[in-house]
């Protein structure tokens, strides 16, 4: 059971709670392949569509565990070896990134999202707590947010403790004084419950709750998480 009066802070996962995540990848892998279609084309006609170069973002991610919580080296990385792979200069990885990265950045808020931001930001203080590579600022919701703790700049992603005991750090308080509010049943939920906090999970799309321990609560979206705190 959720207990209320523990909350001092909530920390939120990003990517699938506050916007779905395919659609912008997809989009953004769309960007990076016409990129490489202007100007790096042999690349572009070995990956010869997204989906391949997915492909091979995956392959990097397999290989190099080294990078494997930085989704933006991996990213990286799997352009150069693109653009190796079919004589292309590997130097326009970094354009080609960009152009990538920037596309990663325009999400789609869920509906519900921006009002429950403003409503729970007004309450509490906010961490965006993320094993992702998205910007708060270039997202543009940097305003509702005390500070940002990311796999990527921490070096371990959820749902190792220490992450989540990175986000309490971030705003001075105790792990068991903040409330985890994420999509993931393991990186979230299990994840911030082994951490010593509370969690909701934000389950969109009515899915099975198969794991021994529950989650504090589950709500089906986040007007449902600022009625259950209000
Ligand atoms: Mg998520």
């Amino acid at each position: 059971m959720l207990d209320i009066s523990r909350v001092k802070t909530i920390s939120l996962d990003l990517d699938d709670t506050l916007w779905p995540i395919w659609p912008t990848i997809e989009r953004a892998e769309k960007v990076l392949h016409d990129w490489l279609a202007a100007h790096a084309p042999m690349a572009a006609a070995l990956f010869s569509n997204p989906a391949a170069l997915r492909e091979i973002r995956n392959h990097v991610a397999d290989q190099r565990p080294d990078i494997k919580h930085d989704l933006s080296a991996v990213r990286r990385e799997s352009i150069r070896l693109a653009l190796y792979r079919a004589g292309e200069d590997p130097l326009l990885a970094e354009r080609a990134f960009d152009a990538f990265f920037s596309a990663r950045q325009q999400v789609e808020l869920y509906e519900d999202a921006h009002d429950a931001l403003a409503v729970l930001s007004a309450r509490y203080p906010l961490v965006s707590l993320s094993n992702g590579n998205a910007d708060l600022k270039r997202v543009g919701i940097d305003r509702f947010f005390r500070a940002a703790v990311s796999a990527r700049e921490f070096g371990v992603g959820k749902p190792d403790p220490r992450i989540f005991h990175a986000a309490a750090g971030a705003v001075d308080v105790e792990p068991h004084e903040v409330l985890h509010v994420g999509d993931d049943a393991t990186l979230d939920v299990i994840g911030a419950v082994n951490a010593g906090m509370q969690a909701v999970w934000v389950n969109r799309d009515g899915h099975q709750w198969t794991y021994d321990e529950p989650p504090h609560a589950t709500v089906s979206d986040l007007r449902q998480l600022c009625a259950l705190l209000a």
